[in-house]
């Protein structure tokens, strides 16, 4: 079962997965576990500190190691407890292994993973050092906290649980799944503002339906992410009908 522990000094943040759309209603169906833990219960003292200055100056504070330390333990002997299987611990960071679609995959069909969202400037790094096992980032950006970092994880990841999704092909038409992005879609009406839905998808042909998508996902990789239809050419995931119609585009520059 996928499990996730969420450490955060916010974790009404994490309502947000738990009270709207799809992770609410794959949690509402058992296929995944949400726990939230805040290291402010595990402090010592009366003010529940969590953080503290930087050794050597400098600006912001930084997280103590001894109240996230001691709330990882407490999460390793709840999941122990609950016999859920021991899951890495990973500390959402700008410096972390950039996420992606393989390893939302990876984490869908693990046990799950401890979640750790930072705030303030960083962690101590001795608590990196000693109780992390990886850390991730879901971009070249810096955005205040770690919670919003850890939704998206734990969302793509459930994303990918069977029966997370209404229609189990959702997830393998999406971007990435196919090594390529996602196809155009249109819906009601079929003309809007003077632009029409394409025929093909009103003439109920399944094959020449599934066909045309499959080209718009090639057109769409191509100009956008033309990266990823190099990726999927290494990878042998493109068909030799996907390479004769690549190599009969004349794309706009
Ligand atoms: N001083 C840190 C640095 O420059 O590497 C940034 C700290 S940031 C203000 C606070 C927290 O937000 C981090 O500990 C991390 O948990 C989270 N965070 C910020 N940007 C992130 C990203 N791109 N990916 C994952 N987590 C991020």
């Amino acid at each position: 079962m996928l499990r996730f522990d969420l450490i955060t000094l916010f974790p009404d943040m994490a309502d947000a997965m738990s009270r709207h759309g799809i992770t609410a209603r794959a949690l509402q169906r058992g296929l995944w576990q949400l726990q939230r833990w805040n290291p402010r219960d595990f402090t010592r003292d009366a003010w529940r500190t969590v953080d503290d200055r930087p050794y050597g100056g400098g600006p912001g504070m930084v997280m103590l190691a001894q109240p996230l330390a001691e709330t990882i333990s407490a999460v390793r002997e709840d999941r122990r407890g609950a016999g859920a299987a021991p899951a890495p611990v990973i500390a959402l960071s700008p410096q972390g292994k950039r996420f992606s679609d393989v390893r939302a995959r990876a984490l869908a069909a693990s046990s799950g993973a401890i979640l750790i969202a930072g705030r303030y400037e960083a962690i101590d790094q001795r608590l990196l050092d000693r109780y992390v096992d990886d850390e991730w980032s879901i971009g070249d950006f810096v955005v205040s906290g770690g919670e919003l970092p850890a939704m998206m994880v734990m969302d793509a990841a459930v994303r990918h649980v069977p029966g997370a999704l209404n229609d189990s092909n959702s997830a393998e038409q999406e971007s990435f799944a196919a090594g390529v992005l996602d196809c155009p879609h249109y819906t009601r009406p079929e003309s809007f503002e003077g632009l029409a839905v394409p025929e093909v998808l009103l003439s109920g042909h399944h094959e020449r339906i599934s066909r045309w998508r499959r080209e718009q996902a090639l057109v769409a990789t191509l100009k956008k992410r033309p990266d990823l239809l190099e990726a999927a050419r290494r990878d042998e995931r493109l068909s030799a009908a996907d390479e004769a119609f690549i190599a009969g585009l004349t794309l706009p520059r």
